[in-house]
This record gives C-alpha cells, sequence and structure tokens, in this order.
C-alpha cells in the first residue's frame, strides 16, 4: 500500500517582514509555483502608490469607511502601519477558501498574531529578513521613493517587529536571494503539511 499524504485544504500562510526585505517579491514567485494558493487583498487607508489598483493591490478606503467597517467587526485582523490602518477583511479569506485554496497573508506582525489567534491549528507564521541591517538600509535608500525621514522611522519599525517576531513567529527565512528563499518557503510548507495532526486519515487507514 502506498501511503498517501493527505494535503491541507486550508493553510493560512503569513508572510510578514521589515518593509525592503522583499517580502512581496517572495509572495508573488511563491503564488506563480503553487495555484493552490491565492494571495489575500487586504484593505487599507493608505493612498494608491504608483499603478495600484483598487480591488487588485488592496481595496484602497476612506478613514471612515475603515472604521465602520471595524465597528461591524468585518475584519479578521487589523492594525495601524506607519500611520495608516490596514486589515484583513473575513469576506475576503472566505473568498479564498471557498475556491478551496490556501491562504497567503503579506501582513504585518501584529496582523500575523491576530490570524494565529483566531486559527491556531491552520496559520503559519513565516517571518522576512534581509541579510543584515545594513543591507536592508541600502535598499531603502536606493528605492528612491522615500524621504530619510522614513526610512528611520521603517528601520525603527523594523526593530519593533523583529521583537514581535522573535517571540511570535514560527519559521525565518533570510533573504539573499530569491530563489532560495522561494524554495525554503516551499520546505516550510511542506514541513507543515506534513505534520501528523493534519494526517490522521492515514494512520486510521493503517488502524483498520
Ligand atoms: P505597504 O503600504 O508598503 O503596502 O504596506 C505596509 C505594511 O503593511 C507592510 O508591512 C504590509 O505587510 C502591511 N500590511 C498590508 N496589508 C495588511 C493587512 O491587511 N493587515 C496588516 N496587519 N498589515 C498589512
Amino acid at each position: 500500500m502506498k501511503v498517501k499524504i493527505l494535503k491541507n485544504k486550508n493553510l493560512l500562510l503569513v508572510l510578514s517582514a521589515p518593509s525592503g526585505a522583499g517580502k512581496t517579491t517572495i509572495a508573488r514567485e511563491f503564488i506563480k509555483k503553487h495555484s493552490d494558493f491565492s494571495i489575500s487583498i487586504s484593505s487599507t487607508t493608505r493612498k494608491p502608490r504608483g499603478n495600484e489598483k483598487n480591488g487588485v493591490d488592496y481595496f484602497f478606503l476612506s478613514e471612515n469607511d475603515f472604521k465602520k467597517k471595524i465597528d461591524d467587526g468585518q475584519f479578521l485582523e487589523w492594525a495601524k502601519v506607519h500611520d495608516n490602518y490596514y486589515g484583513t477583511s473575513f469576506n475576503e479569506v472566505e473568498r479564498i477558501r471557498e475556491m478551496g485554496k490556501n491562504v497567503l497573508f503579506d501582513i504585518d506582525v501584529q496582523g500575523g498574531i491576530n490570524v494565529k489567534k483566531k486559527y491556531p491549528s491552520d496559520t503559519i507564521l513565516v517571518f522576512i529578513l534581509p541579510p543584515s541591517p545594513e543591507i536592508l538600509k541600502k535598499r531603502l535608500l536606493s528605492r528612491n521613493t522615500d524621504s530619510l525621514a522614513v526610512i528611520e522611522k521603517r528601520l525603527q519599525n523594523a526593530k519593533k517587529e523583529i521583537k514581535m517576531a522573535m517571540q511570535k513567529y514560527e519559521y525565518i527565512i533570510i533573504n539573499d536571494d530569491l530563489t532560495k528563499a522561494v524554495l525554503e518557503l516551499e520546505n516550510v510548507v511542506s514541513a507543515f503539511e506534513r505534520k501528523i495532526e493534519f494526517n490522521e486519515e492515514v494512520f486510521r487507514e493503517w488502524l483498520k
């Protein structure tokens, strides 16, 4: 008899990182290779940047509308990040789960911790870091999109996120090479899917 490893259908894979760590690129590469995952589209009060489109990159909301949604209990999690509100709606996660897909979240550490609180056994918390603090600063400077003051603020926030991730996150990936980072993420998911609790049917088969 061949042992069949059952795939867990509803994983919630959370990727968090200081800005400039390359998290969004890793998420997009991962999705390209794994059509059984879909990225959760967050809502935010921040203004669209460059080519960003409503309903594609984010649902762009006014602060009033965002706060109304908080009061209505529509968010699975929400947080204030760099002076703007960001949140994941229950609707968005349900939309992806109804397609029978796993959900990939590109959200901050506070958000990840809250997803884990709501769905403890389905959530994988992965923290991504650049190879060194110096490289992070260089990457932020070379983006040329932010002022020095904004970059300093992002570096301070990075420290706060790293402290929280150290206590609450489960896996770390150092992003010094995109292909390697995606491979490591695949390994993390693969190890998680092999947990005994998701594969009880295999055991039952043997114990018949
Ligand atoms: P950006 O404005 O650069 O797109 O995102 C800023 C930060 O907000 C990033 O760390 C991003 O991961 C985080 N973020 C994006 N969407 C959400 C969300 O729905 N919830 C939380 N908690 N953080 C989010």
